[in-house]
């Protein structure tokens, strides 16, 4: 196992490659992006809303995957405002939500002046799926994720607009199965985020395909019809969490911090992912698998930002990024009715002891572990 000498992150995230001198593949794709023409890419944008401009008459010209967050105040931004386009928002609705995160939603809404459509999944196919895949996987929201890819690809498809507009492109710029630059994200479903799973494995004589819809990607067929045409935003513009956060709050968007809503353990900030509240035990659950979750992520990104110095990340990273805040496994446990001793046992079925192990029985980062961190190095594992 190794870290990266630049940031903070590690090897064992899946599909993370690091160059002969101990430099990750996101540290070497953000070094690059600082070479990209922007006005030319711009243009390009340009010429995209061109072509789809008005292409449905008085309908919406294109569907934004869209939620509460920051990066979609920036997203309904630059195509409502920006490019004068007529977008159609397309979310899926969480399960449950903070104030904070249901402010921003509504602000959105009314900021920009634009219609959404919402999929709320049902809750009780949800509390099945959620509690198979903590089980089988370890990925409890596996079924949720899941549907905020395929839902906008679906609702394009079945509505007959071809234009889809996500953010960021987070294989490329995070690293993941695809990583070659491409405005395209039609290869998206197959990222790692909801890797395929068949659904056989989910299935039982409660839940057949007819509960799945939200989930289900349109066929090759399908796409075909339409010529659905989806695109990463982060093509086209410098991408920056931290600066659409800061723009965002021009518009009305409020933090966990401005709203004094929640001061979440384990997090180095207080604007990403905000809305939700259980939906994040999912994303702390690559601590015990892999030994690293938000602080390692988020600090890498302003490393390479250059907002923060890499051993303020590394001290932050050993004080927060193993820590399951209380409030997030509380309301998980309520919506999928668990036990917690039950779901620590879970946890010890995942943990990967090569690179956590118990201390005061908490699940923490090996010694030398945590030394290879500190080091930017490699330690054998
Ligand atoms: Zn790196």
């Amino acid at each position: 196992m190794r870290y990266c000498k630049k940031c903070v992150m590690p090897d064992s995230r899946p599909y993370m490659k690091f160059d002969k001198e101990g430099i990750c593949y996101p540290c070497r794709v953000a070094e690059q992006l600082k070479k990209i023409d922007w006005k030319k890419r711009w243009k390009e944008l340009e010429m995209l809303a061109d072509q789809y401009r008005g292409i449905n008459g008085d309908y919406y010209d294109c569907i934004i995957a869209a939620s509460s967050g920051k990066d979609s105040y920036f997203q309904v931004h630059v195509f409502k405002e920006k490019l004068h386009m007529n977008p159609l928002i397309v979310s899926v609705n969480n399960f449950t939500w903070t104030k904070t995160g249901e402010h921003n939603w509504n602000n959105l809404l009314k900021e920009f002046g634009v219609d959404a459509h919402i999929m709320s999944l049902n809750p009780q196919v949800c509390k099945t799926l959620f509690r198979k895949a903590l089980e089988k996987l370890g990925s409890p929201t596996w079924y949720f994720d899941r549907a905020i890819y395929a839902y906008p690809y679906s609702t394009a498809v079945k509505l007959n607009i071809p234009l889809v507009i996500y953010g960021e492109d987070t294989n490329y710029l995070y690293g993941g199965p695809h990583t070659e630059e491409t405005p395209s994200a039609i290869k998206q479903i197959t990222n790692d985020v909801a890797k395929p799973v068949p659904w056989e494995v989910w299935l039982d004589d409660k839940i057949t395909m007819k509960d799945v819809n939200p989930a289900i990607f349109p066929t090759l067929e399908q796409i075909n019809k339409v010529k659905l045409d989806p695109r990463f935003l982060s093509y086209y513009m410098p991408w920056s969490g931290y600066k659409n956060m800061e723009f965002a709050r021009t518009r009305g968007f409020k933090t966990l911090d401005d709203t004094g809503e929640w001061k979440r353990d384990g997090y180095l900030e207080q604007y990403d992912q905000i809305d939700s509240v259980g939906y994040l035990t999912h994303t702390w659950f690559k601590f015990p698998k892999f030994g690293h979750q938000r602080v390692t992520e988020v600090g890498s990104l302003w490393i390479r930002e250059g907002r923060i110095s890499r051993e303020k990340v590394v001290e932050k990273v050993l004080e927060e990024d193993w820590k399951l805040d209380k409030k997030m496994l509380k309301d998980f446990l309520n919506y999928i009715n668990y036990k917690e001793e039950d779901f620590w046992k879970v946890v010890d079925r995942f943990a990967n002891r090569d690179i956590v192990e118990k201390r005061d029985g908490i699940w923490r980062l090996r010694k030398n572990v945590e030394q290879a961190l500190r080091n930017g190095d490699e330690v054998k594992i």
